[in-house]
């Protein structure tokens, strides 16, 4: 029986595996011939999909894409634990159970001209779905997307086709998918990685904010505590002293020298 707060927007699809594609690092891309998902799918959303017959919770994973006309969904994951690992292992024309969409979509109206989009990791998912969405829905809207991983990009990285004057000259690298749909986009990572920023996403969007060619000291300490906060743990010992994390990442730009 249906419950009466049921919104009836969420669907169980047996999903069928229509591509499996390693990436660098264990991360994977995932296509799914999924029509109700896919057809009521929106950037934001996620889904719940059971990774393996023997394992029955299901595992959240972000919509990267999804088209109408082919009925399909793209995901990107990595491989963290045995949900993924089994996943890795499916192959194209099995079939996996999924429930979708699910969550909040962003707001998908009424954007700034100049939006920007930061995501690291994990995060890269729904900045692709979002800006496929912008590039397709609103031509006059010219998205900014800014992507950042410590682990090798789940895709093959070029230099960006499309110049930006307020970004450091050696900044290049971007994500040909973005480029492709004229979409300015620089990737971000601590790991040396040729033509990335070398910082977080979140230094070079607060320079490119400012309208600077250059990121400073100053950039890196503005967002620290965001950044850093919910990374650190604190031991036993410093919580019953009553330490917080933002007093420890404190003392730690204290004694840092800025170069
Ligand atoms: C909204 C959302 C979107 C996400 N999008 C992405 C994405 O696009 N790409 C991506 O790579 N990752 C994404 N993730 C993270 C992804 O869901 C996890 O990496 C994934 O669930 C790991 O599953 P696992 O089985 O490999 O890891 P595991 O660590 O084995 O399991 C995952 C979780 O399930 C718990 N668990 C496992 N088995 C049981 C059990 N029997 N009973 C109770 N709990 C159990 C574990 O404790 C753990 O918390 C997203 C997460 C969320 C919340």
């Amino acid at each position: 029986m249906k419950h009466p707060a049921t919104r009836n927007t969420i669907y169980a699809e047996e999903a069928r595996v229509l591509e499996q594609h390693a990436r660098p690092a264990a991360q994977f891309v995932m296509k799914f011939h999924a029509p109700q998902v896919a057809a009521h799918a929106q950037p934001g959303n996620f889904i719940h999909l059971q990774c393996d017959p023997g394992i029955l919770m299901r595992r959240p994973m972000s919509i990267m894409r999804a088209e109408r006309n082919s009925n399909s969904i793209e995901i990107l994951y990595k491989v963290h634990g045995e949900g993924t690992r089994l996943l890795a292992q499916r192959k194209p024309g099995d079939i996996v159970p999924l429930l979708g969409p699910i969550g909040v979509p962003f707001k998908l109206a009424g954007y700034r001209k100049f939006p920007l989009l930061i995501g690291g990791g994990v995060g890269i998912p729904p900045m692709v779905f979002l800006a496929e969405h912008i590039h397709k829905s609103s031509p006059g809207i010219r998205p900014f997307a800014i992507l950042g991983s410590e682990i090798p990009f789940p895709f093959q990285s070029r230099p960006s086709q499309i110049m930006l004057k307020d970004l450091p000259g050696d900044v290049i690298a971007t994500m040909p998918l973005l480029d492709d749909w004229g979409i300015p986009c620089r990737l971000t990572s601590l790991q040396g990685y040729p033509g990335c920023y070398s910082g977080y996403v979140t230094d070079l969007a607060r320079a490119w904010l400012d309208n600077r060619d250059y990121v400073s000291p100053d950039d890196v300490q503005a967002v620290i505590h965001d950044v850093m906060r919910h990374r650190v743990l604190l031991s036993y010992e410093a919580e019953a002293d009553g330490v917080t994390v933002d007093q420890l990442i404190d003392r730690l730009l204290d004694r840092v020298p800025v170069p």
